[in-house]
């Protein structure tokens, strides 16, 4: 399991439902929990290791320690209310920008077990689900910016890649999602 870079096709795909009951996606998930561990990020989808199926795993390292397994997660409510989220992404390393998230969401969400939950977030955990389901859809974060911020943060990645040699993903500063 390899960790995609932007811009590699299969982080700008649609991604596919998972079957009910696929019996791939407990294999996946736990291999995607160890290396969320091993990337140190918050957040992983299945595009970011060339799986092009709705699975997402999370743990934003908050207290109490919860680790999110997701299957075809869906958002069902999104507040009216918008906040700035300082965000990175592994799959883009070393860049950061602030976008616009909902405050809070609510969601439903199949465990690796399929059964079905519904999650009412907000904060750090809103931003991270937001952000993880966009991958779901293909978009990265920088997607979320206005044309000239995002032309900016695409000129800044790419001089940032140049610069940097034997970076190893999600050890820089801030964690990424
Ligand atoms: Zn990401």
């Amino acid at each position: 399991m390899e960790l995609l870079e932007y811009p590699h096709p299969i982080l700008s795909k649609k991604c596919d439902y998972v079957e009910f009951g696929d019996p791939t996606v407990k294999d996946l998930t736990a291999e995607m929990v160890g290396k969320l561990y091993e990337w140190n990020g918050a957040g992983l989808a299945a595009p970011q290791v060339g799986v092009s199926k709705r699975v997402i795993v999370i743990d934003t390292r908050q207290e109490p320690k919860t680790v999110y397994v997701m299957v075809n997660p869906s958002i069902l409510l999104a507040s009216e209310e918008m906040v700035e989220s300082y965000e990175g992404c592994l799959s883009l390393p070393l860049l950061r920008a602030t976008v616009l998230r909902h405050s809070s969401v609510v969601l439903e969400y199949l465990d690796a077990a399929f059964e079905r939950h519904e999650l009412e977030a907000d904060g750090f955990l809103a931003c991270c689900l937001q952000h993880e389901l966009d991958h779901l859809d293909g978009m990265v974060y920088i997607d979320r910016l206005s044309r000239w911020k995002r032309a900016k943060a695409i000129r800044e990645y790419t001089k940032l890649r140049k610069m940097e040699s034997g970076f190893s993903p999600g050890m820089d500063e801030g964690i990424c999602i």
